[in-house]
């Protein structure tokens, strides 16, 4: 992996990355350029995750544009343990997971930023609807959801993405927790601290 950034930059965009060597580059320019827009101090850490195409030489080629590292798995994790690798490695004040795939909205990110600078330590998106699923993921997904709140005492959003901005508190106690088998949107909620939801 590429050294880390001195001093720490204020936000770190963690991206898990398998088999995106299509979308990588774009995702990167879309982050670099809104940050730039925002006028914030940032670092990008893409996380690939085993891919077994390009995705990696592709992201090389901005290694020298762009405040970026690339953390390079041995083999294909999943993507719960490429976003905690991608925690680990981060630096910022604050850190942003986003997905290589362009499904998330970066203009999102403004918002997330806005709620963080008043005082949320994590923001999480949540789809507006579902409408772009199989009728039977969609059931599948409520169902789910359904029968984890039902035997959980903290709840967990149904909607909710990975999609998120969490302050350094959140990202150091979700690190440190043992589990290895992770359910990420689980743990997140779990931990606890001042959260808001952002559609
Ligand atoms: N991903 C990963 N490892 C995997 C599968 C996916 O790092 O084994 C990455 C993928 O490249 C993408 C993100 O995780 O950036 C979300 O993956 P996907 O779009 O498949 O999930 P969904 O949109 O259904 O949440
Ligand atoms: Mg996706």
């Amino acid at each position: 992996m590429t050294p880390p950034p001195h001093p720490a930059p204020e936000l770190s965009c963690v991206i898990p990355a398998y088999n995106e060597e299509g979308n990588i580059g774009l995702v990167i320019e879309a982050i670099a350029s809104k940050m730039k827009r925002l006028d914030r101090d940032y670092e990008i850490i893409v996380v690939d995750d085993g891919s077994r195409d390009n995705t990696v030489q592709e992201a090389c080629t901005f290694l020298t544009t762009y405040p970026l590292r690339i953390l390079e798995l041995s083999r294909n994790f999943g993507k719960e343990d490429a976003i905690m690798a991608g925690m680990n490695a981060s630096l910022g004040k604050a850190v942003i997971i986003i997905d290589a795939d362009m499904q998330e909205p970066v203009h999102t990110l403004r918002t997330f930023i806005e709620h963080w600078d008043e005082g949320y330590d994590m923001v999480y998106a949540v789809r507006a609807h579902r409408d772009d699923e199989p009728a039977l993921k969609a059931l599948g997904s409520r169902l789910f959801y359904w029968m984890l709140n039902h035997m959980s005492s903290v709840r967990i959003p149904p909607h909710a993405r990975d999609f998120r901005l969490m302050d350094r508190k959140v990202v150091d106690a979700v690190c440190s927790l043992p589990e290895r088998n992770r359910f990420m949107k689980g743990l997140f909620n779990w931990v606890g601290f001042k959260t808001k939801e952002v559609e």
